[in-house]
């Protein structure tokens, strides 16, 4: 009994190294969407909304056509509550449209899996699927993610979006608030770190309509967080921008379209610590690109950075259950004037390259830690 199961044990050994042997000496794009054939990936796409309804996959893949080669795929880790005590027989698919709470609804990531699983291969070489449904106040969280992996097998690259700060959503999260300093958090990025999972973070760089000539209040707490998790590669979403978060240095009455000099100053610093050489930024999200192409003098700030470090931003829709192509790509027409004020290498990198540099890494690492970890 011993001996046969040790037999086992030492076949299953063998086999997980077979197979990192095999995945080691895979061409790294091996069946993956060529470049050439499309003009852009997309490194932020929610397939479903705030109630977990969405966009079918392959009318999914319709609406990304010719023109997008491959989409980072993720849900939406949190459910609004209709609450018939707060909105009676109206039934709210926003955050905004209701008072009632947000709950961690974690099937998400079994919807996402089953969606992905439902395609070709020729079809899931364009998507990377994501991990979205844990509480990052949980102790526990670390575990929901191993046991996706555990469950789903050779499907997903990373975890998130997730959200830490984020205007006017996590006032609304049912239980404990989420926090930077939250040794939780730091579970799943030490996971993360060990298991190859690139990381989306959604944070806030400062509190809603914060003040212009204060530091951004979560600043110097998110500077801690990337400083304790130097080998997780993380893309912080947005810039670390909102709706009303303004770039630091802008507000209300000076005009909160303004993207100031000060936010680019910011970026730059994270940019150029050493500390923190895994750290990117995705310029996705309408209200993200309200900033960037508010004037002229804007756009070209924000050229002249991304052309300095031009392998450290990637573009991202952050569209939600989009309906046809114009809703989807419509943040993409809307940087039209960020493309034009690129360097050629620094618009391939932001568009295509950094995407697929950072997603094939990951991609490779996650299913290696899976053959290592794995009982199959
Ligand atoms: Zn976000």
């Amino acid at each position: 009994m011993a001996r046969s199961s040790q037999r086992q044990r030492r076949a299953g050994c063998a086999a997980a190294l077979a197979l990192l042997v095999v995945l080691l000496l895979l061409p790294p794009h091996a069946a993956r969407a060529q470049s050439d054939d499309y003009q852009v990936h997309d490194s932020h796409f929610h397939l479903t909304n705030y109630i977990q309804e969405g966009v079918e996959i392959e009318a999914f893949l319709e609406i990304m056509g010719n023109e997008v080669g491959r989409v980072a795929l993720f849900g939406i880790p949190l459910q609004q509550t209709w609450s018939f005590q707060t909105s009676g027989n109206y039934a709210p698919s926003y955050y905004l449209h209701s008072d009632a709470p947000l709950y961690y609804y974690s099937f998400t990531d079994a919807y996402i899996a089953m969606a992905y699983r439902s395609l070709t291969p020729a079809q899931q070489a364009r998507f990377d699927p994501m991990i979205t449904g844990f509480n990052p106040a949980d102790m526990y969280a670390v575990d929901h993610i191993k046991r996706v992996l555990r469950t789903f097998p050779g499907v997903f690259t990373g975890i998130g979006e997730f959200s830490i700060h984020k205007e006017f959503v996590s006032a609304k999260v049912a239980g404990n608030t989420a926090s930077l300093r939250n040794p939780a958090l730091d579970r799943i990025f030490d996971f993360a770190a060990e298991a190859g999972l690139l990381v989306i973070l959604h944070n806030d760089l400062d509190i809603p309509f914060g003040k212009p000539d204060a530091e951004p209040v979560y600043l110097a707490r998110m500077r801690d967080l990337l400083l304790r998790h130097p080998d997780a590669t993380i893309i912080w979403a947005h810039t670390g921008l909102g709706r009303v978060v303004f770039p630091s240095g802008a507000s209300a009455s000076v005009g909160p379209a303004q993207r100031s000099p000060r936010h680019i100053h910011l970026l730059e610093r994270a940019l150029t610590a050493p500390e923190v050489p895994n750290l990117h930024f995705d310029i996705s999200w309408d209200e993200t690109a309200k900033y960037i192409v508010s004037s002229p003098e804007a756009v070209r700030l924000a050229a002249d950075l991304i052309n300095r470090f031009p392998d450290r931003f990637l573009f991202g829709t952050d569209a939600v259950a989009p309906k046809d192509r114009e809703s989807y790509l419509a943040v993409y027409h809307q940087y039209q004037p960020l493309w034009d004020a690129l360097t050629p290498e620094a618009r391939q990198m932001v568009k295509k390259g950094n995407y697929e540099r950072l997603f094939d890494r990951a991609s490779a690492r996650v299913r290696a830690w899976e053959a290592a970890n794995i009982k199959r």
